[in-house]
């Protein structure tokens, strides 16, 4: 770009300017538009959307026995019988939901296929996390499903009542022109797209159908969409029993995250879902749930346990060997050829397998990484590149688990990161308290005993967040000592951030007011 000022599309294209765009992007000697000096560094990415989490791999490696396990199982749905139910255990990042997603991708292609009446409905609880949003969810999408299995219906009603106005013999079995008619010239006869077979030998007169069209259209008027909130539980439920045994299928009904909805909501849902079988007329259910806590089940009613657990497939943590595979599978895809160096991915697979073998910290940090380089305008990612965005995402977690802490957690970590700031360092649990006690007469919050800040203290240090040790002071028994193990700066940055806290002022005296005494 030269000195002159920047121009601006629309003023060009009124003329004020000497130079219009059109000129430049004319211009035989140098075709360089805007956007060549950006795109001219040597670009890292071919693919970026590869890394993402959004992305559904077609290949997973090293899941195949799980994948065949699921299958497996699966299949009992193909031949029109309830599969059983499946719990899916391990770790985040090990693949689950990439798993079960290409699993049930697979199953409803090869339902369509055979024309087999089967679908798998995926709830994601951590999002949908009550029972009446998990039902309501499920019976809306039966609900549009019945209404365009309506409109299908009565559409092919209507062409066998055209047909049988013109010549009775079309409600036979067999049809009319069917029969009759040389497959080859049938322009004037029934519509060749619509296979009306299974509606012949149902009806004896055209007034029949148009009975049928009329409940049809009667029974699509009363399908009502559950609203997002109100309705009492029992009739959620009830809504949802009746759409899905509207009509004969096999509806997997895949809840990812169960242990969210479990946790939240308790497990209702679970039961009301895993014996809805000896009701249901037409249709069947079966249940995948997908946990990544291992230990789940213990919080649930026994008989759920036993339905729910029919069958257990477990993901295990990937090794670094595996998630270089992994990495190597995708990035093929994602970079330009010779965009890494030799390094890279290795040092990605080490550091994810470090965090319990999750391959979706793998292929953040390799994403990272990349843009990392793109940003330096560098010619390929190095391992320095690696190293920077291990930290980054180090800190963007430490920021955002910071950042959704409650009230009164960000409290206790406030007092002790204004210990710190002011040079107060291994502070124990009474000081602590007593500046956060401060705090909250400050902020006319609630005071919780120490007991309750001792017990916030100790989730914090699970979290990773303070580092708490227990040492021994001789005579005068056992105390904490609580130091950060989070940056001081851009804590308090996330901390004053909220705006609960960030009426907080003058707090420095409050902590030198704790010296004197
Ligand atoms: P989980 O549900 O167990 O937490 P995901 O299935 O969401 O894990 O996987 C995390 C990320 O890692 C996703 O981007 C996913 O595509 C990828 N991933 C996991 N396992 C594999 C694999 N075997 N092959 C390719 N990509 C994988
Ligand atoms: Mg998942």
């Amino acid at each position: 770009m030269s000195d002159e000022p920047p121009t601006d599309g629309r003023r060009t294209a009124d003329r004020d300017f000497e130079v219009d765009l059109d000129d430049v992007l004319d211009d035989e000697d140098s075709d360089e538009g805007l956007f060549d000096d950006l795109l001219s560094g040597e670009p890292i990415f071919e693919n970026k959307e590869v890394l993402r989490p959004s992305y559904t791999p077609h290949e997973l490696p090293h899941r195949k026995d799980q994948i065949n396990n699921m299958a497996t199982i699966l299949v009992a749905a193909l031949r029109g019988e309830t599969p059983s139910n499946i719990l899916i255990y391990g770790k985040t990042g090990t693949g689950k939901t990439a798993s079960a997603k290409f699993v049930s991708q697979e199953l409803e292609k090869t339902s369509q296929k055979y024309d087999v009446p089967c679908e798998v409905e995926y709830i994601n609880c951590e999002v949908t996390d009550t029972q009446y949003r998990v039902l309501a969810q499920l019976a809306n999408t039966f609900i549009e499903q019945n209404r365009a299995f309506v409109d299908a219906r009565v559409e092919e009603l209507e062409a066998l009542r055209s047909e049988a106005e013109s010549d009775p013999a079309a409600l036979e079995v067999g049809g009319s022109d069917d029969l009759f008619e040389d497959p080859g010239e049938s322009d004037d006869g029934p519509d060749p797209e619509n296979d009306l077979g299974d509606l012949r030998g149902r009806f004896t007169s055209v007034e029949e159908i148009d009975e049928r069209i009329e409940t049809l259209h009667e029974e699509k008027a009363e399908m009502e969409q559950v609203p997002m909130t109100g309705w009492p539980t029992d009739r959620v439920y009830a809504t949802f029993f009746d759409a899905v045994d509207y009509v004969e299928r096999v509806a997997v009904i895949m809840l990812d995250e169960i242990d969210k909805l479990v946790e939240k909501s308790g497990d209702d849902t679970l039961y009301n879902l895993s014996r809805m079988n000896s009701e249901l007329d037409n249709s069947r259910v079966s249940i995948i749930g997908i946990s990544n806590d291992l230990k789940f089940t213990d919080f649930l009613d026994p008989r759920v346990k036993s339905s729910l657990g029919e069958e257990e497939i477990v993901f295990p943590p990937y090794d670094a060997n595996q998630l270089r595979d992994i990495l190597q599978h995708r990035s093929d895809v994602a970079f330009k050829a010779d965009a890494l160096s030799e390094d890279v991915l290795p040092l990605c697979a080490a550091f994810a397998a470090q965090e319990h073998g999750d391959a979706r910290r793998a292929l953040d940090l390799l994403r990272t990484a990349g843009e990392l380089a793109e940003r330096d305008q560098s010619e390929d990612v190095t391992e320095e590149h690696v190293r920077r965005a291990q930290d980054k995402i180090e800190l963007d977690r430490v920021v955002e688990v910071v950042r959704t802490l409650p009230t009164q957690s960000k409290l206790v970590l406030y007092a002790i990161l204004l210990l710190e700031d002011n040079g107060v360092h291994n502070v124990n649990t009474g000081e602590v308290y007593n500046i956060y006690k401060t705090l909250c007469d400050e902020l006319d919050a609630d005071v919780l005993t120490q007991r309750r800040v001792t017990d916030l203290i100790s989730e914090l240090d699970m979290l990773g967040i303070v580092n708490a040790v227990v040492v021994s002071k001789g005579r005068y028994g056992r105390t904490k000592e609580i130091s950060l193990s989070v940056p001081v700066e851009e804590t308090e940055a996330v901390l004053e951030a909220d705006s609960r806290l960030s009426d907080i002022e003058n707090v420095t005296p409050f902590v030198q007011a704790r010296f004197e005494n």
